[in-house]
């Protein structure tokens, strides 16, 4: 079986404080990445190709206060300009094995978990803008503990935190014409992670799966046995 962020363990010890949920990042490096970096002109808000919002999406808007928690967190995010990275849906999706769990397919984050969400979106950002990811999809982001669990999600995960973002290059059931643009994408991503991962305290998981992780819980790498050596970008 092939292994995925939601059934592995996160291979380096998480550095939050835990005492709180709040974790802290250096805003200052992000800015100082943005600005040394020249991105390609490309118009802005650099949303990735209009895609069709699931029915199931749509079905859980309607249900509780989710519509209204979910449109709370795109005004936060709106005023960090990172509204339009990826769809909603796509962003509140839990875990792709939501459904052995029993629990959500999508999840607004407590108020709380918001603000952790901002460094790693705008690494997403960044990514998209200088034209490194393009054909993607989102789809694991913020995880209840009981979620976390189910999935086998390690027990400091970041996504417990919404401070992790899992997604696909390409089609769910890429074809052969596909792999080679996957690994040219991955090549690139490697690159932008040797680059600016530093500075980005960015990490880096390229599973087998094909699923990838970032967050920016601290600057490394790892692949499909959870250790940077198996880590395309270490070869
Ligand atoms: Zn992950």
């Amino acid at each position: 079986m092939l292994m995925s962020c939601q059934t592995v363990q996160d291979p380096i010890v998480h550095p939050m404080n835990q005492s709180s949920k709040q974790l802290i990042f250096n805003q200052k490096t992000l800015t100082q990445v943005q600005n040394n970096t020249t991105p390609p002109k490309r118009d802005v808000p650099t949303v990735t190709p209009s895609k069709p919002t699931p029915p199931s999406y749509t079905q859980w808007l309607a249900q509780k206060n989710h519509a209204q928690q979910a449109n709370a967190y795109e005004i936060f995010l709106a005023k960090h300009q990172l509204a339009q990275i990826v769809p909603p849906f796509e962003l509140l999706r839990t875990a792709r094995d939501w459904q052995k769990c029993f629990g959500q397919e999508y999840a607004v984050p407590t108020q709380e978990l918001w603000q952790n969400q901002v460094s790693t979106l705008k690494v997403l950002k960044l990514l998209v803008e200088q034209n490194i990811l393009d054909d993607f999809e989102v789809t694991s982001v913020y995880r209840d503990l009981p979620t976390n669990q189910c999935v086998g999600g390690a027990s400091e995960s970041r996504h417990l935190y919404n401070s992790a973002i899992d997604f696909r290059i390409g089609p769910a059931t890429p074809q052969t014409t596909d792999l080679q643009r996957i690994a040219l994408t991955k090549t690139k991503l490697c690159q932008f992670w040797r680059q600016h991962g530093a500075n980005l305290n960015l990490g880096l998981g390229v599973y087998a799966s094909g699923q990838i992780h970032i967050d920016t819980q601290g600057f490394r790498t790892w692949g499909a046995n959870l250790n940077r050596q198996t880590s395309i970008c270490s070869l």
